[in-house]
């Protein structure tokens, strides 16, 4: 008997008790776990507490019959069904995977050839499990930025766009953070570009650290990074980027043993103003970043727009705040 076959559970469901008992066991005998039912409603209420990878049902069972079962047990758990039948005639293969079985046998049968259709089904089970894992793994390694293990460029972009789509639906406040490290190429030029990369990682660890569950960083570029802070008002998106920065400022590097050295960054803030395109929130964010180093760098700038013009306006009371 194979260790393995034992994590997977069968279910028979059949109300004639000497078919069923002597399924049972030629089934375990083979290896799997198996649990039995006399009707659809037993199965059903076994089903809620034992997690059955494949079920064989008959079809004519008193009560609901095996191709409701199929349909309820389709509908509620992730398993596969074979549907087994005395009448040939009456019921097709068509029919039967339509309601969602994997398979139809037909009594009287052989009980290796059952045994051979229920390996086949559970195989066809795990290529399609193996399947959807790659296919996640791909799907996020297609939106993640390798070195920082942030959310890339595009999957910014298209993030930005669903945002800004449901604030245009709903009319709540959307923010955005542009991030900077300050003279990083001197950093590079003094230590060199692997310990560089180690101040790009330890640093986004540090902005994903401050952000709230719905908020989300990006890698923007090099050495640039963007938060997006759904339904947030631009004095709230403040305190998301004091957050940051004040955390940037404490951690400390050691790029060589015995050399402690702190980083900091400069940060564009900018709120998403109504009907806006997606470029020109982006610019601003940008430009207040820039604002953030051409007024010394460490510090948050922010750029809103005043309501009713067009025009990117530096709030007063915000831009080049050194907190
Ligand atoms: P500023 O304060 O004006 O931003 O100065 P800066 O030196 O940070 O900006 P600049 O744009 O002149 O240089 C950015 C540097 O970032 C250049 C490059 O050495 C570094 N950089 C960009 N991408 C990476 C990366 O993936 N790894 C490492 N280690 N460094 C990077
Ligand atoms: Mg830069
Ligand atoms: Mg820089």
């Amino acid at each position: 008997m194979v260790n393995k076959k034992m994590d997977e559970l069968v279910l028979i469901v059949d109300d004639d008790v000497e078919i069923k008992d002597s399924m049972h066991e030629f089934i375990t005998r083979s290896g799997y776990n198996c649990i039995t039912a006399s009707s659809a409603e037993e199965a059903v209420r076994l089903l809620k507490s034992n997690h059955v990878n494949v079920a064989i049902t008959d079809i004519i069972l008193p009560g609901k019959d095996g191709l409701e079962l199929t349909e309820i047990m389709k509908q509620k758990h992730d398993i596969d069904v074979i549907v087994m039948t005395g009448y040939s005639n009456e019921y097709s293969y068509e029919e039967v995977i339509t309601k969602g079985a994997s398979d139809l046998i037909f009594k009287p049968f052989r009980f290796e050839e059952l045994l051979l259709r229920l390996k086949k089904v559970l195989k066809n089970r795990q290529v399609i499990k193996d399947r959807a894992r790659v296919l996640d793994k791909l799907e996020k390694l297609a939106i993640t930025d390798g070195l920082t293990t942030l959310y890339n460029l595009r999957h910014f972009y298209n993030q930005l766009e669903v945002e800004i789509g449901r604030c245009s639906r709903y009319g709540h406040s959307l923010s955005l953070l542009l991030l900077d490290i300050d003279n990083f190429k001197t950093y590079n030029d003094t230590y060199g570009h692997l310990e560089g990369d180690k101040v790009l990682v330890r640093l986004s660890q540090i902005i994903k650290s401050c952000l709230r569950t719905m908020d989300s960083a990006y890698r923007y570029g090099g050495e640039e990074f963007t938060v997006i802070l759904p339904e947030t008002k631009g004095e709230e998106a403040k305190n998301v980027a004091n957050r940051i920065k004040r955390a940037v400022e404490v951690e400390r590097f050691l790029p060589e043993p015995d050399k402690v050295v702190t980083i900091t960054i400069s940060i564009g803030l900018t709120e998403y103003f109504k009907n806006e395109q997606l470029s020109t929130f982006i610019k601003r964010a940008d430009q207040a970043m820039y604002n953030s180093k051409a007024q010394g760098r460490n510090r948050i700038s922010s750029l809103f727009v005043e309501p009713g013009s067009n025009q990117n306006n530096q709030d007063p009371g915000l831009p080049g705040n050194k907190n």
